[in-house]
């Protein structure tokens, strides 16, 4: 691990907000839990604490919903014209891009993300996801519908409403992402929100809290309550007043949020998890395809859920494109987050990186060998070496559960037809690749393959406008695109005898 650079001096507005507690916004008030306590959120890069964090509980889950509802039934938003929502959508983009810089720190040192990345990723993502559902919020339409009933004359339409007080439980891989692609669509909307961000990164969702109401959003219509999972998180998921949860994070914890949903029947979209099939054929473009094929892997240090974990390669150069992506980790400059020419940094969390090295010897122990990595770095920091595996089997656990980090197994093979059903031999259905220069052959694997999203010739391209989500257990639901306010409207038919 290379660590050259003295740490840059951080933004100015980074170090304030590091400086105090942060609280929770709840009811447009900035307050501590109900309960008075806190915890703690780490820099993955040393283990040292960052910040001290008001610990959010069931009670101040139910105040917080007590205030959307308010916000959502009186006051200035009900009342508000779309292209008021669209101005203010518009306005917080636009505030965001001022602390751009301050964004990319914070969300680096929280998550531990090379900060080359949060500068040219996720922060743009962020703003970019605003300022296209700020046009959304004037585009919401119904239809007018023929009515075929004899004997009188109707007259039919349909109307969308926003679904109303909505719950949203984040993960900690994209965090500034993940709550700009929850609250964007859901505001747009007209909804009222009660955002949990994940413990491990709270501190950009609290950011942007502040500036949701620098924007002018009415008080109420944003809460954002930091807390654990199995309090604050199963209190929202299951609370009888919130009508729609939209939750994003393991397929084990979207199971839970099923089951505490139907208390009261609330809707429910989940984005899941994954493990995306990568599939390299031998007519391939190797310069594009090999690098391709190791960032489809090893960005995000290998926490996204679209992450191209299972590589498969044709047998006629297996060897090759193996080697390609074992030699292109020897290229990274592993380092924390805040170096900006680190390009791999350390994973979130300690326990992700123990999670993440029990896979590695749980392959390890079933026979599968590691061509490139293997282990933790050791040190501070919650370091572990990419790592690409051979010699797998299709029951190994390194090939069938979903790791989430810089681990790839690598498996060969023969023909289109093996490798579509190889491909598809998984719980998972979110996201899948292709690199091959026959533009039927790839359309025909992008149909046979059962995934939410395939790319061709590129891996992970995501747009606002491009719907994004999983088939089988990756999830309910589409976001992104005009699709995600199928999930935060409802339709009304309305029908009159003139
Ligand atoms: P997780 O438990 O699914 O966390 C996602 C969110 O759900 C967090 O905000 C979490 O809160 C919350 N949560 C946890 N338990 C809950 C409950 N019983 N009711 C309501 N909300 C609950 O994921 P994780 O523990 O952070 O990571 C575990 C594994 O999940 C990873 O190794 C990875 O395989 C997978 N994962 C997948 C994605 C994805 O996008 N597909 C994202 C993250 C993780 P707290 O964080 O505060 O506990
Ligand atoms: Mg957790």
């Amino acid at each position: 691990m290379a660590t050259t650079l003295a740490p840059p001096q951080l933004d100015k507005n980074v170090t304030d907000f590091l400086s105090k507690p942060r609280k929770m916004l709840l009811g447009g008030k900035w307050v501590e839990a109900a309960s008075g306590k806190t915890f703690e959120t780490y820099n993955p890069a040393t283990g040292e604490v960052l910040a001290r964090v008001a610990a959010g509980d069931r009670e101040d889950i139910d105040r917080a919903v007590k205030a959307a509802r308010r916000a959502f039934e009186e006051g200035p938003w009900p009342e508000m014209l779309p292209a008021e929502r669209s101005r203010l959508l518009y306005k917080l983009a636009d505030l965001i891009d001022q602390h751009r810089e301050e964004f990319a720190e914070l969300e680096t040192l929280d998550n531990g993300k090379p900060v080359f990345f949060s500068r040219i990723v996720d922060v743009p993502t962020a703003i970019e996801t605003f300022r296209y559902f700020s046009g959304w919020a004037t585009k919401i339409e119904g239809n007018t519908v023929p009515i075929s009933m004899p004997g009188a004359k109707y007259f039919a339409y349909t109307l969308r409403e926003p679904v109303g007080v909505v719950g949203q439980i984040i993960p900690w891989n994209f965090p500034l992402i993940m709550a700009s692609w929850k609250l964007a669509p859901a505001l747009a909307a007209g909804c009222t929100v009660v955002l949990k961000p994940a413990e491990q990164t709270p501190l950009t969702a609290l950011r942007l809290g502040e500036l949701v109401m620098e924007a002018g959003f009415p008080d109420g219509v944003v809460n954002i309550i930091p807390g654990f999972g199995e309090t604050a998180g199963a209190a929202l998921a299951a609370h009888p007043d919130v009508d729609k949860i939209a939750f994003t994070g393991s397929t084990e914890v979207g199971k839970l949020i099923v089951d505490a949903a139907r208390g009261n029947l609330k809707k429910v979209s989940l984005e899941l998890g994954g493990k995306s099939p990568n599939i390299v054929f031998p007519d391939a473009d190797l310069d594009a395809a090999i690098p391709g094929s190791a960032a489809a892997i090893f960005f995000n240090q290998g926490q996204c859920c679209t992450a191209g974990s299972r590589l498969f390669v044709h047998k006629s150069i297996f060897d090759k494109v193996v080697d390609g992506v074992a030699q292109a980790t020897k290229t990274f400059h592993i380092g924390p987050g805040i170096d900006p020419t680190t390009n791999l940094g350390p994973l979130v969390s300690k326990e992700q990186q123990d999670r993440v090295c029990g896979y590695l010897e749980s392959g390890a122990r079933e026979g599968a060998k590691a061509v490139v990595g293997g282990h933790k770095i050791a040190g501070g920091g919650y370091f572990v070496e990419p790592t690409v595996l051979v010699d797998v089997k299709p029951q190994m656990k390194v090939v069938r559960e979903e790791i989430f980090g810089p681990v790839v197994t690598a498996i060969p093979f023969s023909t289109p037809e093996e490798v579509a059903t190889f491909a598809n031999d998984s719980i998972y259905g979110l996201a899948a690749a292709v690199w091959t220069r026959d533009i039927s052959k790839a359309h025909r694997t992008a149909a046979k393959l059962r995934a939410g999203t395939v790319w061709i010739n590129c891996y992970n391209v995501f747009d606002s406008a491009l719907p994004f989500g999983g088939y089988k257990q990756s999830g309910w639901g589409r976001e992104s695109g005009h699709a995600v306010l199928e999930l935060y409207t409802e339709v009304k038919s309305v029908c009159a005898q003139i």
